[in-house]
């Protein structure tokens, strides 16, 4: 018998739902473990407080002096709170965040302790950054970067720890995580809308980037998940048969919540209210034991840190349930895969969505005017929005029918594709006064209404707009929100400036007025994207084919997409921005090559070792019973025994087929990531991984799946997907 899974089983058997302790009102405890404003104002000198409010809201610098008052209020307000060490929190380009904790305590010259925390413990660290990806920006021997305080994002408790949310950069200056090009982006993007917004209220002095982000995971026993060596170090089963019952009867998405994993929601969001991360929605999702899990939008700088924050807090929840969460976009072949839909928008310190229409026909043309250039900016970049999305992971859902495909298109309803064709119609130049009228009652006097019964939802666009909103909806469930997020910013600022480039030119060399040349404007921009627009259904073999026509890019596979990443236009788009210099820029394609190879190559060498030392060995044990009941029957019936055991015989046979192929497909895969571990470079390593070394999955997958479904189960040593995905 096959120890380790039916041990796993038997422990599942008797899981009850773990006790929860939930406070009555969420609002009682909501950032009880952030330093927020609130915590601020009691904690904080009054000058320290302006301090900190100015460098959120207009990134102002922190004076040394101020930033040793702050550090006392915040030292005092977290040992009250329960701390006893600090850290540095940053998201380092390995995808997860790190930390290094440090105890208050301090001994004196003179044997006194004391509990003690500087400015500069606050402001700047030097975590050892050799251990972190850095694409070669600087050589491991040499390797030296600092951690410099973030303060959009508060510091909170984390169990025993106060976290202080941090940029990582080294020395010479470049960036070395995911955070700092975001804030630059966000930057970026503030500058050139806020610009743009002046044409329609001179009151608008700052824009932010919104995010609304969906988190979607698999939940799995502790026991069964630990119970299978690929679920437990590359997050995803490499082999393994379906169950007889799927997902066909869509019985899973939205049902009831089952109570162990609904005490384990409990739970998590309480944790998740401490931290003041405004989670609102659950529900079950479509495949078996996939749940989703959403907030309300926040700024996309503190609403990415949430993210990376909620992911951390999620797995330690997990482990008090016994449960174990998967986060991989497709841990279970033939059920759904996990996503993270972004949800981006402006917003203004007016309080107003851009992405919303408005009551006036005025406000609606802002609202077209960032609506079409935002179109217009994944029309010109979209491959860099393809690339922003690619890893060896998100490869299994993107155009596996039941994502997004990896063609990049934008769907906008088909109310919204009316407006914009009668836009497509303004005359140029000049306006007549009726024109300006028409346009004004009937075209974009009607969008609040248009939206308000707009219903078409389409659920297979990788860019919808859905209302008030884009969502960016082919973001990988493992995936950090900041790649996304730098990417959309930075298009849509660069489009910005250059609209407000084009609609200036006409107003003063064509003497149009400002709302005849902003239409002047948009019209072309939706003549010259119109092909981004896709309404019809994103998953089907039709738009592939009329993708191609159109001449959109269809980058399958992580090497190809992510050579976006490089391409001379991306590294000029981002240095004109002051996002990333080209050697940031390069070294971050480095570090997503590299990473790549290494999880083809990691399960690569997993697969290998549980096809040859778990598959193969149960199917010769189950093949020898086979073997010695033909003997036994040989030995009873002598010549007559074929009669007896034919079917027998053929089984046997074709376990010696399927051990046949795992063994040569694993030698000959193993050959040929030496191969690819040779090649000249990263990037051809890489696509020889992709194109070599991955295709033997499926084959030596295939005979072990086929293996699973001839040999006594009794015998099976690996946890298979209706125990994984069924047991509750
Ligand atoms: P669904 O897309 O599943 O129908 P909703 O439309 O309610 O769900 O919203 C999904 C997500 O979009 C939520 O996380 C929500 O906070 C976010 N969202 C709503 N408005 C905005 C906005 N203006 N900017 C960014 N995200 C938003
Ligand atoms: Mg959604």
């Amino acid at each position: 018998m096959s120890t380790l899974r039916f041990n796993a089983l038997k422990e599942t058997l008797n899981r009850q739902p773990i006790e929860v302790n939930e406070p009555k009102r969420r609002s009682d405890i909501f950032g009880k473990n952030v330093f927020n404003k609130y915590a601020m104002r009691q904690h904080l000198t009054k000058q320290a407080y302006k301090s900190v409010i100015d460098a959120m809201e207009n990134g102002t610098k922190i004076s040394r002096e101020v930033a040793d008052h702050i550090s006392t209020g915040m030292k005092e307000w977290s040992i009250q709170n329960g701390a006893t060490h600090y850290t540095h929190w940053f998201q380092p380009l390995t995808g997860g965040t790190a930390e290094k904790h440090d105890a208050f305590f301090e001994l004196e010259m003179d044997g006194e302790v004391i509990e003690k925390f500087g400015g500069g413990q606050l402001v700047q660290q030097e975590p050892d950054a050799s251990s972190f990806p850095n694409g070669g920006i600087r050589n491991t021997f040499e390797a030296r970067g600092y951690t410099a305080w973030d303060p959009t994002s508060p510091a909170f408790i984390m169990g025993t720890t106060l976290c202080i949310p941090t940029v990582f950069i080294a020395y010479t200056g470049e960036a070395l995580d995911y955070k700092t090009p975001l804030l630059r982006s966000l930057q970026v993007v503030d500058q050139a809308a806020t610009d743009v917004c002046k044409y329609f209220d001179k009151n608008v002095s700052k824009v932010v980037a919104t995010l609304g982000w969906e988190q979607e995971y698999f939940l799995i026993d502790a026991a069964l998940a630990d119970s299978r060596p690929d679920l437990q170090m590359a997050g995803r089963t490499l082999l393994g048969h379906s169950s007889a019952k799927g997902q066909q009867l869509d019985d899973h998405y939205f049902g009831s919540i089952p109570s162990r994993v609904l005490n384990y929601m409990r739970d998590m969001e309480t944790e998740c209210m401490l931290l003041g991360i405004p989670v609102k929605t659950r529900h079950n999702e479509v495949a078996p034991n996939q749940f989703e899990l959403a907030p309300i939008f926040e700024e996309a700088n503190l609403a990415v840190d949430h993210n990376s924050l909620l992911m951390d807090v999620m797995r330690k929840v997990a482990s008090r349930h016994n449960f174990k969460v998967l986060f991989h976009e497709k841990p279970f072949a033939g059920v759904n895969g996990s996503g993270k839909h972004n949800n981006w928008s402006l917003a203004t310190n007016t309080g107003v969505n851009l992405l919303s229409p408005g009551s006036t026909p005025m406000k609606n043309l802002q609202f077209l005017t960032f609506f079409v250039n935002t179109i217009k900016a994944v029309h010109d970049n979209e491959e860099l929005v393809r690339a922003t999305i690619a890893s060896a992971s998100n490869d299994h859902r993107l155009g596996a029918n039941e994502a997004p495909p990896a063609i990049i298109s934008v769907f906008i309803g088909s109310q919204l594709t009316k407006v914009l064709d009668e836009l497509e119609k303004v005359t140029d130049g000049k306006l007549s006064p009726e024109e300006k009228t028409d346009l004004k009652l009937n075209v974009v006097g009607k969008i609040p209404e248009v939206i308000l019964d707009n219903t078409d939802r389409n659920r297979t666009s990788p860019f919808a707009f859905t209302g008030n909103k884009f969502e960016l909806r082919a973001v990988g469930s493992t995936a950090n929100c900041a790649n996304p997020m730098t990417v959309l910013n930075a298009i849509v600022a660069k489009q910005l400036i250059e609209f407000k480039e084009e609609v200036d030119a006409l107003i003063k060399d064509k003497k149009l007025k400002k709302d005849e040349a902003i239409f002047n404007v948009l019209r072309e921009y939706i003549k010259q994207s119109k092909k981004i627009r896709f309404e019809g259904d994103g998953y089907g073999e039709a738009w592939e084919k009329e993708a191609k026509k159109r001449g959109l890019s269809n980058n399958k596979t992580t090497p190809t997409a992510l050579k976006a990443k490089v391409s001379k236009k991306t590294i000029k788009l981002y240095e004109d921005l002051n996002i990333m210099s080209k050697v940031e820029t390069e070294s971050r394609y480095e570090i997503e090559v590299e990473e790549y190879a290494m999880r083809i190559q990691i399960e690569g060498r997993i697969l290998g070792d549980i096809a040859r030392n778990h598959v193969i060995p149960t199917a010769v044990k189950y093949q020898n019973r086979l073997i010695e009941n033909v003997v036994g029957l040989k030995e009873i019936y002598g010549k007559d025994f074929k009669k007896y055991a034919k079917e027998q015989m053929i089984l046997i046979e074709d376990i010696s087929e399927h051990i046949e192929k795992i063994n040569k497909g694993i030698t000959e895969m193993t050959d040929a990531r030496k191969k690819a571990n040779k090649a000249k470079n990263a990037e051809e390593t890489a696509a020889q991984y992709c194109d070599n070394v991955k295709p033997y999955f499926d084959v030596i997958r295939y005979s072990c799946d086929k293996l699973e479904l001839l040999v006594d189960d009794e015998l099976w040593p690996l946890t298979k997907y209706r125990e994984l995905l069924f047991t509750r």
